[in-house]
C-alpha cells in the first residue's frame, strides 16, 4: 500500500478516489470519517488519505491525479455559498459541499 493523496477536503479526497477507480486502479480511503460533515476540514494530522493497493499502480495513480488537476486549473468556478474556488471537474464545491451554479 502506497499514500498517493492527502487533503483537508473529504469530498477532494473521495473525489480523488473516483478518478482512479475509473482508471481501474483499487484504493481505499483512510481517517474517511475524521473530518466529520461534509466539507468540513479536519485537522491536518486527521486528514482524509488515499492509497493505493498495490504499489506498482502508485506511479500511474499520482499521474492520474496531477493530470486530473492540471485539467482542473482551465475552469475553476466560484461557489456562490462561499466563495471558494473549485475545479471544473467537481459538481460541489470541495468546501462546504454547496452545488456548483451554472451561471
Ligand atoms: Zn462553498
Amino acid at each position: 500500500m502506497k499514500l498517493v493523496f492527502t487533503h483537508p477536503g473529504h469530498i477532494v479526497v473521495a473525489q480523488a478516489r473516483t478518478c482512479l477507480e475509473l482508471a481501474g486502479i483499487k484504493c481505499v480511503m483512510r481517517n474517511e470519517y475524521a473530518a466529520g460533515a461534509m466539507g468540513e476540514l479536519a485537522p491536518i494530522d486527521v486528514w482524509p488519505e488515499l492509497w493505493v493497493l498495490r504499489d506498482r499502480d502508485y506511479e500511474r495513480a499520482t499521474l492520474l491525479l496531477a493530470q486530473s488537476r492540471a485539467d482542473i486549473q482551465e475552469e475553476e468556478w466560484h461557489c456562490r455559498r462561499c466563495g471558494t474556488l473549485s475545479p471544473a471537474t467537481f459538481e460541489v464545491c470541495w468546501h462546504c459541499a454547496g452545488e456548483r451554479s451554472l451561471a
